[in-house]
Formats: structure tokens, C-alpha cells, sequence
């Protein structure tokens, strides 16, 4: 019983939680996750790197990798890359030498060489599986929304339903900004909704006119089960890409 749970956390640490869930889901679908230094509107800046014609996720480091076999030493066979070879009588050396073992001479030349086949090492640029040589970088930046299932305050009971505010400086008019609930369950559970301003604007239709958001005091509120007229956001990540 003793156990804390997010409902014992305070509002503000409540929103910590929230982010810290949304940067982590954002990160396995492939986004990298930063905090602005000074924003009020911005919770996030988040970037990914894709191929720029299939959309897979593209590694910016190049492969290190044998000219003659295609062997790839890039991950974990860095320490087997011969890193010496002898001008005079072409042996391969290992280690870090300044005289050839086998002839003696000291004219010696660093050519990383393959163990396997004796082929010379070269570093290329990445290329994705479906053979593209371009990439993308993807920037977005989020504002995250955190909820906890509302509880009637007289009575004590769940009302099943979550609220979120929004106002109209939370309004930025940009393609690539988005905004992410994150509604917790009372297990703890999150459930994300992904939208854009513009889903936003669509969905509240003509209550964006009214005095309540004008004021800063709309309150959304929506059932902990099916999200209301929110549910098509739900774990709509593939909307930032
Ligand atoms: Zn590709
Ligand atoms: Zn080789
Ligand atoms: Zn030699």
C-alpha cells in the first residue's frame, strides 16, 4: 500500500512525469530528444535522421570497411584492422611497430589492412538498404500535455475521464510543431495522443471561438476509455514524420 504511484505526485512533478513518458516513447520511435534551455511553449526539440526515399533510419557515421572482401570492422572489430605494412617485403604488421619483423627494415607505412584478405581498409559513407545515398534531418518541436484521470473531489469517486487546457498562446502556427497527451491511468499506464495544431484547431471547430478559450479557461474533458473525440490522435507518432 505503501507504494507511490503518479496520482501522489504534486501537479508540477506530474508534469515532469509526463514529459520524462513522452520523451521516452519519442525516443523508440527514433527521435532524439532535447530540452530547449529557455522556452515557455516548447517542451521538447526533437530530431531524427531517415533515408530520404524509404524513411528508415539512416547512421551518420561511416563504415569502416575492406575494399577487396567487404568485410565490416565498424562495430566490434576495430582492434582486428592491421594497421602497418612493410614497403621492402610487404608483410602486414601487427601492432604498433617501427621495425619490420621479418626484414628489419624500418620503412614502414600505416595502411589499415583487413586480417581476412589483406585488402586495404577504406571508411565510406553510409548507404541505406534500399541503396539511397541521401538522408533527411527531421526536426520538430513538441508541447507536451499531461493528465491524470479526474476524480470527483466530494465524493472521492473516478469520473473516468481526463481533462486537458489549452490556450490560445499555446497556438503556434507552424507545420512543424505538435502536440502530445499524455494521459495516465490510474496504473500508471500512459496513453499518448499525437496532434498537430491544425488536427487540434479541426477538432475544436468553433469552441476555439469561444469566450471560455479566449480566457485562458478551456478545460477539455474526455473519457479515460475511448478519448472522446480526441481517439483518432492515439498513438499517432507517424504524424511527426
Ligand atoms: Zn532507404
Ligand atoms: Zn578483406
Ligand atoms: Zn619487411
Amino acid at each position: 500500500m505503501d507504494k507511490k504511484s503518479a496520482q501522489d505526485l504534486t501537479t508540477k512533478h506530474f508534469s515532469r512525469f509526463g514529459e520524462f513518458l513522452v520523451s521516452f516513447e519519442l525516443s523508440k520511435h527514433g527521435w532524439n530528444v532535447y530540452n530547449p534551455v529557455y522556452d515557455e511553449y516548447i517542451d521538447f526539440i526533437i530530431h531524427k535522421h531517415v533515408c530520404k526515399d524509404c524513411d528508415r533510419r539512416w547512421n551518420l557515421t561511416p563504415a569502416l570497411v575492406c575494399k577487396k572482401c567487404g568485410k565490416d570492422f565498424s562495430k566490434s572489430q576495430k582492434n582486428k584492422i592491421i594497421p602497418l605494412i612493410c614497403q621492402d617485403c610487404n608483410t602486414k604488421i601487427k601492432g604498433n611497430k617501427t621495425k619490420c619483423p621479418k626484414c628489419k627494415s624500418t620503412n614502414l607505412v600505416r595502411q589499415p589492412t583487413c586480417d581476412e584478405c589483406g585488402g586495404e581498409i577504406e571508411m565510406i559513407d553510409h548507404k541505406c538498404e534500399c541503396g539511397s545515398k541521401n538522408y533527411v534531418t527531421k526536426f520538430r518541436t513538441i508541447q507536451v500535455k499531461s493528465s491524470r484521470i479526474e476524480f470527483n473531489e466530494r465524493t472521492g469517486k473516478s469520473k473516468n475521464t481526463y481533462a486537458v487546457d489549452l490556450k490560445p498562446k499555446d497556438l503556434i502556427e507552424d507545420d512543424y510543431h505538435f502536440f502530445i497527451w499524455c494521459l495516465v491511468n490510474d496504473y500508471d499506464k500512459p496513453s499518448f495522443l499525437v496532434m498537430s495544431v491544425q488536427d487540434f484547431k479541426r477538432v475544436m471547430g468553433d469552441s476555439l471561438k469561444g469566450i471560455s478559450f479566449f480566457k485562458d479557461q478551456d478545460r477539455q474533458h474526455f473519457s479515460s476509455k475511448t478519448f472522446g473525440k480526441w481517439d483518432e490522435f492515439f498513438n499517432k507518432f507517424d504524424k511527426l514524420n
